[in-house]
């Protein structure tokens, strides 16, 4: 099977000028929910992830929300383990796990995602399993588009990153992107319809 093929035939890969959720701008997006939407492409993916991964005796897969939960709940059912999420909190930045979800000692977590763009999703998700006693043990991301190689850590140790699809595009900030100079409409991704 043919990765790009794949995203090309389910309209996942777009030309033209967007802004990201990282605040950047950008020639080409990657509208994950064409690939979201669809449960026989996530298990697809998740599949490629689940065989990078299986020999590592993941207990629990963690996403961000909102692709990241989708993502971490057909991973965990292809591996036969647990689901959990890291959600945003409502009055300042970062991320949390709630909803009673409990980390066991020394629990060997996969984190996963659908794109990785500037990493900070995955730092936050991170982040808000450091107040666990459990091991991220490694990430697993449906495509990663970050411009310069991405490296994490979890207790000082760096994590082997697999992406299912990698490709590298530059992004600019509002103020040095020539999409803008040239005077292209600004489009933001998934506001577009109704
Ligand atoms: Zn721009």
């Amino acid at each position: 099977m043919n990765i790009e093929q794949l995203l090309e035939e389910n309209q996942v890969l777009k030309n033209g000028h967007f802004l990201l959720s990282s605040g950047l701008h950008s020639a080409k997006y990657f509208e994950k929910f064409r690939i979201l939407e669809n449960p026989a492409l996530v298990e697809f993916f998740a599949g490629l992830i689940k065989e990078h991964f299986k020999e590592k005796n993941i207990h629990i897969v963690c996403g961000p929300t909102t692709g990241g939960v989708i993502i971490a709940y057909e991973v965990a059912r292809q591996l036969g383990v647990k689901c959990i999420f890291a959600e945003t909190k409502k009055e300042e930045p970062g991320r949390v796990i709630r909803r009673g979800f409990l980390i066991p000692d020394g629990a060997r977590i996969l984190v996963v995602d659908d794109v990785l763009t500037t990493g900070n999703s995955i730092s936050e998700t991170l982040n808000a399993l450091r107040s666990f006693s459990g091991i991220v043990v490694g990430i697993g991301v449906f495509i990663d588009r970050s411009e310069h190689k991405l490296e994490f850590s979890f207790n000082d140790k760096n994590l082997d990153v697999f992406a299912c699809y990698k490709t590298s595009i530059k992004n600019y900030t509002p103020e040095e992107c020539p999409l803008c100079k040239a005077g292209i409409t600004l489009e933001v991704p998934g506001r577009g319809g109704k």
